[in-house]
């Protein structure tokens, strides 16, 4: 029988050393199944292809989930969770902060 496609991206995630290895939010974002170049564009594209992105995680209902994963895991491509690398940068400095305030 063949291994279905999440059980797939599990196993691909698991040989990765990721510090957040949290997937079962994946069942439920909005982009399961399309096509991942709209979320990794290539470089040089611009303010269109990135809003075009965002467009999608707006509605997505594991939005947080997304953002978290990506930024613990320190990926640098793509838009995760509503966010370029240059903001999920901002906001991993600014919860960095926070964590340190408390
Ligand atoms: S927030 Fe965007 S990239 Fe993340 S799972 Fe949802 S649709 Fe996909």
């Amino acid at each position: 029988m063949k291994p279905e496609r999440r059980e797939i991206l599990v196993q691909i995630l698991n040989e990765w050393e990721l510090k957040n290895k949290s997937f079962d939010w994946m069942d439920d974002a909005v982009c399961k199944g399309t096509d991942t170049s709209l979320f990794f564009f290539e470089l040089g594209d611009g303010q269109k292809e990135m809003a075009a992105a965002k467009a999608v995680c707006v509605t997505c209902p594991v939005q947080q989930e997304c953002l978290v994963f990506a930024v613990d895991n320190g990926f640098e491509y793509g838009v995760w969770g509503g966010m370029s690398s240059r903001q999920r940068k901002a906001w991993r400095i600014q919860r960095n902060k926070m964590r340190k305030a408390r």
